[in-house]
């Protein structure tokens, strides 16, 4: 029989009715014939209880008793939606990620899927259970040790499995509807897309909108798996919420997709280092040696030898960058008058597959800006995608104005 594989998030298991409701769901497309898989998160705020504990009890936690107890929560989703289904007469059992097994690397609390074998759950299902309900976001390490895949990893469990079983489809249920050209509760124009491509999705999912764990969407564009979001509040059609697919699948798209944004953003400023061969090398070795995720990068001109160096990272990530850089200063690698760090700063970027083949996007972009009066701070650009730094309180402006500017209300 066909497999298919519904993801729930938090919020579409957060109560024992909503529960009831995902399983109707599911009892629904098991009556069309399919095996299903159901990977289920934690009920919603729940992991954050669990994250919540382990700090207070331990704050330079041991990471594998971190991926002991934040992993429990999927445990009780999962016997949840089993017993659900099997008061409603549907065939179904739980799993745990190290019953599968689903094994990974041992980089606990953000483990990589090395492979899931299918001969368990496919046993099962060959014996007439129709349903295999998994606890996302967990699995198994070498050393047979419980290990969690990261924030919001259950979309990836889920992508997974779909590819490991071949599934037709990859649903995932979560508390929206689709993905939207922008948030809409920054543009009330913004429109839900029925289509986008994987690649747009990735960058969308990496610059800051949070429908999606970025590693999820990965993961599909190599697997090409099919991946739909749709809200489990609703009723839902064939066709309902927004398909991820591979470009060949769209027909029309706008040159823009969709505007995205990321308040966690700080740009760091190194003023006055030597500019001289291998600075680069000195300051963002040592970066990247810290686990500092660099995204924007300006060296301005120099004067007299010297010259300014600009970056952006996350700002929970500026305490460790000022400490990188102020090691290399001590050792003596690196040489500056100042470290800056703004962390009152946005990143705006337009994602678009359309850029590749039209230009004046960025033209547009900044003329918007700047007739709003929004000064760029940062600016950085890759085949398709357009970011720029602006000051926080230029966020709802800037994004509003370039939703309007690229018409992402009208359909191509
Ligand atoms: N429960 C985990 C989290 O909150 C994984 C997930 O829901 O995707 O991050
Ligand atoms: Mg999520």
């Amino acid at each position: 029989m066909p497999v298919l594989v519904m993801k729930f998030g938090g919020t579409s298991v957060a109560t024992l009715d909503r529960i009831r409701r995902a399983a109707k769901r599911v009892g629904v497309e098991v009556a069309k014939g399919y095996d299903v898989i159901v990977i289920v998160s934690a009920m919603s705020g729940e992991t954050n209880k669990l994250v919540g504990y382990v700090n207070e009890t331990s704050p330079l936690y041991d990471a594998r008793e971190y991926d002991a107890v934040v992993s429990s929560g999927e445990n009780v989703t999962a016997g949840l939606m089993a017993l659900t289904l099997q008061e409603m007469d549907v065939p179904a059992r739980s799993w745990q990620g190290w019953q599968v097994p689903l094994i990974t690397t041992s980089a606990h609390s953000a483990a990589r899927i090395e492979e899931i074998p299918t001969d368990n759950i496919n046993a099962k299902f060959a014996e007439g259970m129709r349903v295999a309900v998994v606890a996302g976001f967990q699995g198994i390490s070498p050393e047979g040790r419980i290990t969690t895949l990261g924030r919001g990893g259950s979309d990836t469990s889920a992508v997974a499995f779909a590819a490991a079983f071949g599934a037709e489809r990859c649903d995932i249920y979560t508390d929206v509807d689709g993905v939207y050209t922008t948030d809409p509760r920054i543009a009330s124009k913004a429109r839900k897309l029925d289509k986008i491509a994987f690649e747009e999705m990735l960058e969308l999912a990496s610059l800051g909108a949070k429908v999606l764990q970025t590693r999820s969407v990965e993961l599909a564009m190599r697997y090409n798996v099919k991946l739909r979001v749709l809200s489990s509040f609703e009723e839902q059609s064939d066709d309902a919420g927004t398909l991820v697919c591979a470009e060949e699948e769209i027909m029309e798209s706008n040159v823009v997709s969709g505007i995205a944004y990321s308040r966690d953003e700080a740009k760091m400023t190194l003023v006055s280092v030597a500019d001289r061969p291998g600075i680069a090398a000195a300051i963002f070795g040592p970066l990247s040696d810290a686990g500092v995720n660099v995204d924007m990068i300006i060296q301005n001109i120099a004067e007299e030898g010297r010259t300014d160096m600009t970056f952006s990272c996350p700002t929970d990530q500026v305490t460790r960058a000022e400490k990188a850089l102020q090691d290399a200063k001590t050792r003596g690698e690196i040489n500056y008058h100042d470290l800056i760090a703004d962390t009152d700063v946005a990143k705006i970027s337009a994602v678009g597959i359309g850029m590749r083949s039209q230009s004046g996007v960025a033209a547009k972009m900044f003329k918007t800006l700047s007739d709003e009066g929004v000064n760029i701070k940062v600016i950085a650009t890759s085949e398709i995608k357009i970011s720029v730094l602006v000051d926080r309180k230029y966020l709802e402006l800037a994004v509003q104005a370039l939703h309007d500017a690229f018409e992402l209300e009208k359909a191509a």
